[in-house]
């Protein structure tokens, strides 16, 4: 009897054994030939601080640029050159921390900083407080495919735009309105602070708790290949030639066909300490996250226990296209191969 029962346990062990080695993981199927998100910035963004008419002219703006971005993937065209063409209808906008809307530094300057990265050979290009360049996603482009390096930075990067034939503007073109009456509220905020404690604050609550403008797109080509970029002006009174982390390769910015690619918006410090953008894509390439849940677990958890704001957009190499933010909002959109879009401000 004791001998039939081991044989029938051993019996049961080998056919649950071979069941489980039998069964292969599934592999993910490719939901999108060609995607692509962008974004326009997180932060405090509430529905009771917005007009009807600023809500619509910010869905609007978001919907020209993926537009172009789609259309350039439909055609077969490559996810670099959507991802420019679709940055630059953000840069050009005063809408966006980015480009044209820059915000100030202290000093009354604009800073820019700017990346790209291409997922097919991890190939990548930056620009850091550049004060004269139109469209600074062009000039990382340049960076990436014609010079030995990945990232140039202020007058440098100006003299290597002219000899590229990028387009170089007066600084004064960055001027608006809006952003300059954020400068004067913010430095009188700080001027408060500083009476009080007598401290120099660069980082005010008015900007922690604020909204992050910054413009980034991440797309999938037909030939299965994913780039990702990003532009801004940084933060409003930034200081000390201070860059954040939308120029830096691995935090505001990165892309790699085996996994997915990721643009973040956000305050940028935390960014650049959590490795935000390659944490999502090591999370799916060497633990097999899926990239909601790779983009979950490090804006969620690590990201927030840190202490920082903000959220990326990010599609992976099945098309899957993903949102996460820990603010209250975030300008975003997103177009699959059907031409499907969304355009969304608010958290759901
Ligand atoms: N991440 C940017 C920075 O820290 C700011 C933003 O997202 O708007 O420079």
């Amino acid at each position: 009897m004791k001998t039939f029962l081991t044989s029938l346990s051993l019996a049961f062990l080998m056919v649950s054994c071979n069941t489980t080695t039998e069964k292969p993981k599934e592999a993910p199927k490719k939901i999108n030939e060609f995607a692509i998100v962008i974004h326009g910035g997180a932060g405090t963004i509430l529905k009771k601080n917005m007009t009807p008419e600023k809500e619509e002219a910010y869905k609007q703006k978001l919907e020209e640029a993926i537009k172009v971005g789609y259309n350039i993937l439909k055609e077969g065209g490559k996810s670099i050159d959507a991802v420019e063409q679709t940055i630059h209808v953000l840069e050009n906008s005063p809408l966006f921390n980015a480009g044209k809307g820059a915000v100030f530094t202290h000093e009354e300057t604009n800073e820019l900083d700017a990346s790209i990265m291409t997922g097919n050979d991890l190939n990548a290009g930056a620009i850091a407080g550049v004060t004269d360049i139109k469209n600074p996603i062009s000039l990382a482009r340049k960076v990436m495919e014609n010079s030995e390096h990945v990232m140039l930075s202020g007058k440098g990067a100006s003299v290597f735009a002219k000899e590229q034939g990028i387009e170089i503007v007066d600084s004064s073109y960055f001027y608006t309105e809006s952003r300059f009456k954020s400068l004067q509220r913010v430095k009188e905020k700080m001027k408060a602070e500083l009476d009080h404690d007598g401290k120099t604050a660069f980082y005010d609550p008015i900007i922690k708790d604020s909204k992050f403008g910054t413009v980034g797109c991440v797309a999938l080509d037909k030939s299965g290949n994913i780039t990702a970029g990003t532009s801004t002006g940084g933060m409003t009174n930034k200081r000390w030639n201070r860059i954040g982390d939308a120029p830096i390769i691995g935090s505001g910015t990165y892309a790699n066909n085996e996994s997915c690619g990721v643009s973040s918006t956000g305050w940028g410090e935390y960014f650049i300490r959590a490795q935000v953008a390659h944490d999502i894509s090591a999370l799916m390439q060497y633990k097999d996250l899926t990239l909601k849940e790779a983009a979950r677990e490090v804006i969620q958890n690590k990201l927030t226990k840190l202490g920082g704001t903000g959220g990326i957009i990010a599609v992976d190499k099945n098309g899957n296209m993903v949102f996460e933010f820990n603010t209250a909002g975030m300008y975003r959109a997103s177009m699959n191969a059907k031409g499907e879009t969304e355009v969304k401000i608010y958290k759901e």
